[in-house]
């Protein structure tokens, strides 16, 4: 029956456009070729199942064997082998014509299709130089069949003198592919892409220490599992099943916190198991854990279109034979059961969240810190997530305490409700940083939240437009009363040059480097006489732009300060009663006579500008000596972690002075 025929494909010769355009792909066609020979043997399983063989299956196994200097790779099976009429079918027909009609189809936009199809069998060719079968048919009468080609589009084929069932396919390695050639590289391969397969797969012996050095035993090696974990049912396994199994996935990573174990056969098939893993601060190195498999064949670690961005952050397995491969991935984006896995899965874990936060409160509480910026990412990227996460997402206040959001509004409403009837949120974002003002809150009954994880800032805006009449406030955005007015404060009566002096008088003493706005209040004796704060608008938005969340023009500006000066206090009145003594009231100058000639109206101009720098050099030079002025402003920039340099050297030794005169006079 010996032929020689000519492969029927358009492409003149398709095997240097395959090796061109898969070139960093070469590795796949040790999958594909085991992938056959496990299908071949799946399929003589379930002949022998329905009776359709009644023959001894024999030992079903595929083997991989390699001969390092003759650099020939064989992968054995003794699945249901091919007749002449079938490798003719599906060998010299079939696959060649789909490869060339794949590579026809996509030639535009060859190298743009990054990622995984497989080519099937004549992806060996992407390392062979030249590749035979010999295989022989489960059926009756059947008599062996070698076929063979050298990479160009000729082919033999011959009669062979095979005995047992089944397909041996012979690559011999290329001199520029010698890599596949090293048992260090299979080893790898069969790591990489089979571990996990449903026939046993294996390559040599196993080996035992021996004499000093690693020997052969008799025992074959197995690479692979068959029954791997996500494959089981749920009811049968244990937590210690599951964290067995990540370590076995990523034997470098630490303990994760959950688990969720999928299963779904209708509208589609998937299976898996993802894990939530400690997320420490650097989000993009935890990413591409998650490795996608079809039917327990490994296809790829990047998911990103197949799963919501947030939950590339989960690791572990999902394995679906429905997520297409051979495409394009602008393709799987828009493929429709690419969309509907992607929804089951994202419900799913906000199902099992749900589970954990009813069921497990206290698990879920003790592991929230490590959880939160998973969640957290999830509500800000996946409204639906948003919307259910609502009910399980945690809120921990600055005692360490756990809220639900529900509880925690409930908890403070009554307390913490403004006179707009907007319930305030206290938060802050270093509880060491900012205590001083955690403190005040706390001193007047208030409860203070600690929003202290890199999307807080992101979180806390998306937040308040979740909660209903809530309002999130930095605990050291401005004075207390002022956080949670209840009532209209009456405004201190001040003229506007009486402000203007005020606001001279801090200005000299605070360090330049930043704006400041000063205002006057009336917060009573016992609050603090001055206190520095941020705008919780502005910050919020240098935040943001900090992170790359565009409003450059807010990220550009200087930090700005709002310094509130309690008029009430009494250090406060002292200084200003100090001050109407000894500087002189700024000069008044009336201003000139409308009808006046262009040059009076200049000399009045700058006769005023000249009365008003004398007035505040008068008034600096009153600052710089007045020791309380310089006092309280430290304080207060000391209560900000602000005070530094000089600034922080001259109060200390102001202050030792003042602890001296209190207790040695
Ligand atoms: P695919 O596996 O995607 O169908 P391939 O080019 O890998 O494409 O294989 C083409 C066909 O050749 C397979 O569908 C199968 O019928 C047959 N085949 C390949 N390898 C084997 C094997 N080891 N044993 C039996 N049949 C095989």
């Amino acid at each position: 029956m010996a032929t020689t025929g000519k492969i029927g494909v358009t492409t003149e010769n398709i095997f240097p456009v395959i090796k061109k355009f898969l070139y960093s792909d070469h590795e796949i066609f040790l999958r594909e070729l085991v992938a056959n020979a496990v299908d071949a043997t799946q399929k003589m399983k379930a002949l022998a199942a329905s009776g359709d063989f009644k023959g001894e299956l024999g030992e079903l196994a595929v083997r991989i064997e390699l001969d390092e200097s003759a650099k020939t790779l064989k992968v054995i099976d003794n699945g249901i082998g091919m007749t002449e009429e079938e490798v003719d079918r599906y060998i010299n027909q079939i696959a060649f014509s789909s490869a060339g009609e794949f590579l026809e189809k996509y030639k535009d936009q060859l190298s743009s299709i990054i990622g995984h199809f497989g080519l099937g069998f004549y992806s060996a060719f992407m390392v062979a130089e030249k590749v035979t079968i010999e295989t022989l048919s489960w059926k009756d009468g059947a008599t062996g069949v070698k076929w063979s080609c050298d990479g160009s589009p000729e082919y033999d084929m011959e009669a062979c003198d095979k005995a047992e069932r089944g397909t041996v396919i012979t690559l011999y390695i290329a001199d520029d592919e010698k890599e596949y050639a090293q048992k260090s590289r299979i080893t790898g391969l069969l790591d990489k892409y089979c571990k996990f397969m449903p026939v046993p797969v294996i390559f040599g012996k196993e080996q035992e220490w021996k004499d000093g050095k690693y020997a052969d035993t008799d025992k074959d090696n197995v690479i692979n599992k068959v029954e791997p974990l996500w494959t089981r049912k749920p009811a049968d396994l244990k937590d210690e099943d599951y964290n067995k199994f990540y370590r076995a996935l990523y034997p470098m990573g630490e303990e994760p916190l959950f688990h969720i174990h999928l299963n779904v056969d209708y509208p589609f098939n998937l299976t898996g198991i993802l894990y939530f893993p400690k997320i420490k601060n650097n989000v993009e190195i935890s990413r591409n854990k998650i490795q996608l498999y079809c039917n327990q064949m490994f296809v790829t670690d990047s998911v990103d279109n197949i799963v919501p961005d947030f939950l590339t952050l989960l690791h572990g397995v999902i394995d679906s034979p429905d997520i297409p491969l051979n495409v394009s991935r602008s393709y799987l984006q828009s493929d429709s059961n690419v969309k509907k896995i992607s929804t089951y899965i994202t419900k799913k874990v906000a199902d099992r969240l749900d589970e954990i936060f009813r069921n497990e409160r206290q698990q879920l509480e003790e592991k929230w810190d490590n959880l939160k910026i998973f969640i957290e990412y999830g509500m800000l990227s996946d409204e639906k997530f948003c919307d259910r996460a609502m009910k399980f997402c945690l809120l921990k206040n600055t005692e360490g305490k756990y809220f639900s959001i529900d509880d925690y509004k409930k908890a403070i409403e009554s307390g913490q409700t403004d006179k707009d009837k907007k319930t305030v949120f206290l938060y802050a974002t270093d509880a060491e940083g900012q205590y001083p003002f955690i403190e005040a809150a706390k001193a007047k009954g208030y409860d203070v939240l600690l929003m202290d994880c890199q999307l807080d800032s992101h979180f806390v805006n998306l937040l308040e437009t979740k909660i209903e009449n809530a309002r999130f406030a930095r605990v050291d955005s401005d004075s207390i009363d002022n956080l949670i007015a209840k009532v209209d404060k009456a405004k201190p009566e001040l003229s506007e040059n009486e402000m203007e002096d005020i606001s001279v008088l801090f200005k000299t003493v605070l360090p330049k480097e930043n704006e400041y706005y000063v205002q006057a209040e009336n917060l009573g004796s016992e609050a603090s006489p001055v206190l520095i704060t941020q705008s919780e608008f502005m910050r919020r938005y240098r935040e943001m732009s900090a992170m790359g969340g565009g409003m450059n023009f807010y990220g550009e500006m200087p930090a700005m300060y709002n310094i509130i000066v309690n008029l009430e206090h009494p250090l406060v009145e002292k200084i200003l009663t100090a001050k109407t003594t000894e500087v002189a009231p700024a000069q008044i100058i009336p201003d000139a006579a409308e009808d006046a000639s262009e040059d009076v109206k200049k000399t009045v101009t700058e006769a005023k500008e000249t009365a008003d720098a004398a007035h505040k050099s008068d008034l600096e030079a009153f600052a710089m000596n007045n020791e309380i002025l310089r006092q309280i402003t430290s304080l207060a920039l000391l209560a900000n972690g602000m005070l530094k340099g000089k600034d922080l050297s001259d109060f200390i030794a102001r202050s030792a002075k003042v602890v001296e005169d209190a207790y040695l006079k």
